[in-house]
């Protein structure tokens, strides 16, 4: 008893827990000014569809490098979160994305079908301004491009259906914006956001496409998302494909959209758009099974 509390109180004062503060103030003073000072920068991951060998999209994936190290996304995303700084940040986001895919349609390196999909955090999603704000910059990049923007929710944005978020998402699908719902299956256990929210995409968490192959339970899973989607009325696609067989095993299960390291890791604008020139030669357009010839 004593030696449990003993350890607890102990735990207190546990030094990695300060360092966790320190580290958490350096990030969050760094990243005020990397916004201030425009070192934030944006990556793109290709979306392949293997009916046609065709690339429909790209995901839009903040990076920054601060001090000579890049820093996740994954540990600086929530540090926005709380601060408030993902307001900003994800205007900033928005921005970059839609100028960028202008400029990859107005220079022909993609067509115009090609879509830019958005990551939005749950407090930039409720913020009461989402809709306008992203609809200002839609009309402004894209003026006349339905079907240009996807936006990516997690499963969080999507818990509580107030008349709020739901005139939001009606706001920005009249204007052709889809939605998509990110690493689906990991979130909250509810389902009945489904049914509630007027949905496009489901995006097949990682977790579940990495040990498909060997893991029956990730198989089955995988098998069970698909059939919701597709019963459902909604596309889908997985995320982290990084094998031909992950691919094949998601094309005999009924998904053909892909995004995964398979076909490209995170990449520069200019990089994409070499990317897009070559794709023709890109070892996954000759596979038979998985560019719709075979
Ligand atoms: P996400 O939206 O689920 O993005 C997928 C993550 O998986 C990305 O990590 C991507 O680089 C990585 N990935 C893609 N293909 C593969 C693969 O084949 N194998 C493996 N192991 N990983 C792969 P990243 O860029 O580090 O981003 C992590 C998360 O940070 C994102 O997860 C997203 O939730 C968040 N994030 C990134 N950019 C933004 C943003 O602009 N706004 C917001 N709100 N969140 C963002
Ligand atoms: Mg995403
Ligand atoms: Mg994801
Ligand atoms: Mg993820």
């Amino acid at each position: 008893e004593a030696k449990t509390r003993g350890r607890n109180t102990y735990h207190f004062y546990d030094p990695s827990l300060q360092q966790r503060g320190m580290r958490r103030l350096y990030l969050e003073n760094g990243l005020k000014q990397a916004l201030e000072l425009d070192q934030l920068s944006l990556y793109f991951q290709p979306k392949y569809d293997s009916r046609g060998a065709k690339l429909i999209g790209a995901e839009a994936l903040l990076r920054w490098r601060f001090q000579d190290v890049w820093v996740s996304p994954v540990e600086f995303i929530p540090l926005a979160e709380e601060t408030g700084l993902i307001l900003p940040i994800g205007e900033w986001v928005l921005e970059t994305a839609l100028r960028t895919l202008a400029e990859w349609r107005a220079a022909g390196i993609v067509d115009a079908h090609f879509h830019m999909a958005v990551n939005v955090a749950p407090s930039q999603f409720w913020h009461p301004r989402f809709a306008q704000h992203t609809l200002d910059i839609l009309r402004h990049f894209l003026p006349d491009a339905a079907g240009a923007l996807e936006l990516e929710l997690t499963e969080s944005c999507l818990l509580r259906p107030t008349e709020e978020s739901l005139r939001c998402f009606d706001r920005l699908r009249r204007a052709g914006v889809r939605f998509a719902v990110d690493d689906f299956g990991t979130g909250y256990s509810s389902l009945s956001y489904l049914k509630q929210f007027p949905l496009d995409v489901l995006k097949i968490d990682q977790s579940f496409v990495r040990d498909c192959i060997d893991d029956p339970s990730d198989a089955t899973i995988i098998r069970a998302i698909i059939a919701m989607a597709r019963g459902l009325g909604l596309e889908v696609i997985a995320e982290g494909v990084e094998t031909t067989e992950h691919a094949v095993f998601l094309r005999d299960a009924g998904c053909y959209l892909l995004q995964g390291y398979l076909l490209a890791k995170p990449m520069s604008a200019e990089m994409f758009a070499g990317f897009c020139r070559d794709f023709a030669r890109h070892p996954i357009c000759g596979t038979s099974v998985l560019n719709g010839t075979g």
